[in-house]
């Protein structure tokens, strides 16, 4: 069932970007896993699927510890400071950037761990009260600190649209995200050169991937509706 629901999704992803003139290998499917048991990651895993996004650093690392070592996995929930390190040592990729602080810390634990720790910043693009990241008037100038970061690595941007009844809605919100992005690449800031764009959930991810989205993040259509009580 979750083998052909996430073929489906690759296949919708491919055909939204052939029908909007992209190059389907410019936009990925991250499988959003939180809250599902490791043996879902593996059963997609074993199809050859290799990118997983988590929320949680306990969970993270919990599954990180059992499954396969050559998972990537992607951190795309509020990160709180003290846990960086924690997820430093192998985390393929931190969605969720909207501090200095953060992204300090995150460079002290990478340059700890002699590695490089691609990252992406969060914007907050409808300016949903409830949600984190950085205004959209913020976002160059942690990007410009970011630059300044050796142990950092800027790749570009994400955003989570409102939840909304017509995805059609969202596309506003991608819209600007792409556009941030490419306002903040051509300021020519020194190391900050970034075409990744996270956006898209599995109510809205056509519309994202028609504006531009490079990875395309989905828990629900793939593993079923989650159960946070258990
Ligand atoms: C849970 C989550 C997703 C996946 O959402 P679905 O609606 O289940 O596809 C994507 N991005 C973030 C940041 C999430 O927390």
């Amino acid at each position: 069932m979750i083998v052909e629901n996430m073929n489906r999704i690759k296949k919708n992803i491919e055909d939204s970007c052939i029908a909007c003139g992209r190059d389907p290998k410019e936009a990925m499917l991250l499988a959003v896993s939180k809250t599902k048991p490791a043996e879902m990651i593996q059963t997609l895993y074993n199809e050859g699927h290799r990118d997983f996004g988590e929320n949680y650093v306990q969970e993270l690392r919990e599954k990180e510890a059992i499954l396969p070592k050559d998972i990537r996995w992607h951190m795309i929930g509020h990160l709180q400071r003290n846990k960086v390190k924690y997820i430093a040592p192998f985390v393929t990729m931190i969605h969720s950037v909207d501090t200095e602080e953060l992204a300090l810390t995150i460079e002290k634990e990478a340059a700890k761990n002699d590695r490089i720790i691609p990252i992406l910043l969060e914007v907050n693009v409808a300016g949903e009260e409830t949600k984190y990241g950085l205004k959209p008037e913020e976002t160059a100038a942690l990007a410009e600190f970011v630059g300044t970061l050796p142990h950092v690595k800027y790749c570009g941007l994400m955003t989570s649209a409102p939840f909304l009844e017509d995805p059609e809605d969202d596309r506003i919100y991608f819209r600007k995200l792409k556009e941030l992005s490419v306002d903040i690449n051509n300021k020519n800031i020194d190391n900050i050169n970034g075409n990744v764009l996270s956006m898209g959930m599995s109510n809205d991810y056509r519309v994202a991937v028609e504006e531009g989205s490079t990875i395309i993040r989905v828990g629900t259509d793939i593993f079923g509706a989650r159960n946070y009580n258990k």
